[in-house]
């Protein structure tokens, strides 16, 4: 139901997002399952303080000692492990139905602690680059991660790719979020994962741009 990412460095594991509560032993099996060992995951970065994206972190730190990097805007929600800042849908039934659904903010959660703040436009000497891009509406400390040597964006939940690329199923504030969106698709990529969905794997800023472009109608 929530994607998280294992990029494999010169300098050992990356792991983008920490998934629902429980999960953090499909997170080592996936570890090993490249040959590595536990201790080899270096880094956690977060796009965002969501249940769904921070929730098995406090185990996998724990196992792992890996160095967990948020925004300053949600390391609050990350480091009390709750409430989360309400959500309203996305525009359209699905988002109000999915959002109620699987969003709730006064879910509680094992608290994780933040080593470092991640700075918008920063590029993070992880992984050979990975450059730190500030997109909020679906959350304010929301950001997207750019992996330079792969040329691959994780969005996060900026945008979700469920049935074809779309909204996520809720945001903060939409007109944000269209904003964050719209940078996005100004950015040149190969490959996007997301949050929630299946990755696109190639000419995905061609994607992002007939989506959210300059020339794409706004929605
Ligand atoms: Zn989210
Ligand atoms: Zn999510």
């Amino acid at each position: 139901m929530s994607n998280s990412y294992l990029i494999e460095g010169d300098d050992g594991l990356t792991l983008i997002d920490a998934g629902f509560p429980g999960k953090e032993a499909a997170v080592f099996g996936a570890i090993r399952g490249l040959g590595h060992s536990l201790d080899q995951l270096n880094h956690l970065i977060f796009t965002h303080g969501h249940p769904d994206h921070i929730g098995s972190a406090a185990a996998i730190v724990r196992e792992t000692g890996a160095r967990t990097y948020m925004h300053s805007l949600d390391i609050p929600m990350a480091e009390s492990g709750g409430p989360f800042r309400p959500l309203r849908g996305a525009p359209g039934l699905l988002g109000q139905v999915l959002c109620r659904l699987f969003y709730q903010p006064d879910q509680r959660l094992e608290p994780v602690a933040i080593d470092q703040r991640l700075t918008p436009g920063e590029t993070l000497p992880i992984a050979g680059g990975i450059e730190v891009i500030h997109t909020p509406g679906h959350c304010a400390g929301q950001v997207a991660l750019l992996w330079h040597p792969g040329r691959m964006l994780f969005a996060g939940d900026v945008a979700a790719n469920l049935m074809g690329l779309g909204d996520p199923v809720g945001f903060e504030c939409l007109q944000e979020g269209r904003a964050s969106q719209r940078k996005l698709a100004s950015l040149s990529f190969d490959a996007a994962g997301f949050g929630h969905g299946q990755p696109i794997v190639r000419d995905a800023s061609t994607r992002f741009r007939n989506k959210w472009g300059q020339k794409a109608p706004v929605t």
